[in-house]
């Protein structure tokens, strides 16, 4: 892998990167793996069982960037109001019915995407598409300004120049930069250092309000200080990350606890599905399809919101 050829790609893949990263609207790639995999470490056998049911294997790392690769794709345009809830800079709190009318924002799609995960009467492709979705969102919802301001679009309007020569947004500021300054490319690294650090009184508090709406809300606090704390001149530095990293961390890390405790709470309950080979053992089944699997074969398409 140390060929020349391919050191010659190195530099255009941190392109990529840097391009990318600027426009997204998440946590960065790094930010969601490490709260996949802090949730990871956390699942009970049985969330960890129907996981793998659902996706195939419990990399919930992985899981979490799926629906920031489906962004190109027109298909799933429905999705990206769900990402974000913004309120009006006057306020406080983010108020459902003004901010998330019909729960068209990362806070109702939690909620409506979790329990559709374990909706047995759906289609098993919108379950394992609604577990990723809310993978993903609850990563999001712990990055402060995904609980921002709509006119300058959470923060990507708002230009920063990062460490003397990087020109950024607030935005990507909080979704990339401050967390590649810690990991330097090492997110697992970071996350177990974030795991290993973690207050057990913190994590009790964080793993007691597994309510959306109040994540939405310490993100929406947070938001604020961001914003009053912005130098002036928009140039941030040493000092910025110093005082504003040890938040990234926290945010971070109750986002992995809390992941975990929302898909252990969702899938508590949960009954696995029937697995072919049990039925390929009963003596009464027939030989040719059982009426029993004739309503998956019709199932209603996906329905998209
Ligand atoms: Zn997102």
């Amino acid at each position: 892998m140390k060929s020349r050829a391919f050191s010659k790609w190195i530099p255009w893949v941190g392109l990529i990167t840097v391009t990318l990263g600027s426009h997204a609207d998440a946590w960065g790639e790094e930010g969601h793996q490490i709260v996949g995999a802090i949730a990871m470490t956390r699942l009970t056998p049985q969330t960890r069982a129907a996981i793998i049911e659902l996706l195939g294997n419990d990399d919930l790392a992985k899981a979490g960037l799926w629906a920031d690769q489906i962004r190109g794709d027109s298909k799933y345009d429905w999705a990206k109001p769900l990402h974000y809830v913004n309120a009006p800079r006057n306020e406080n709190s983010i108020v459902l019915e003004r901010d998330c009318a019909k729960g068209e924002c990362v806070v109702g799609a939690i909620t409506r995407f979790l329990a559709v995960a374990t909706d047995s009467t759906k289609p098993i492709e919108e379950r394992r598409e609604a577990l990723k979705f809310a993978i993903h969102f609850i990563g999001d919802l712990h990055q402060p300004l995904h609980a921002g301001y709509a006119d300058d679009m959470g923060g990507n309007r708002i230009q920063v120049i990062a460490f003397g020569d990087k020109k950024t947004n607030l935005h990507a500021l909080w979704d990339t930069v401050l967390i590649y300054r810690k990991s330097q490319g090492d997110w697992r690294g970071l996350a177990k250092a974030l795991e290993t650090d973690m207050p057990a009184k913190e994590v009790a508090q964080w793993e007691g309000n597994l309510d959306p709406l109040a994540w939405g809300n310490e993100s929406r606090a947070i938001t604020r200080v961001i914003y009053n704390e912005l130098p002036a001149d928009a140039k941030v530095g040493e000092q910025y990350y110093e005082s504003n990293f040890p938040t990234v961390a926290r945010r971070l890390a109750a986002g992995g606890v809390r992941l975990a405790a929302a898909l252990n709470k969702t899938f508590a309950a949960y009954k696995p599905a029937v697995k072919n080979d049990d039925r390929a053992v009963s003596p009464v089944r027939p030989s040719t399809d059982s009426p029993a699997e004739k309503p998956a074969q019709k199932a209603a398409p996906v329905s998209v919101p």
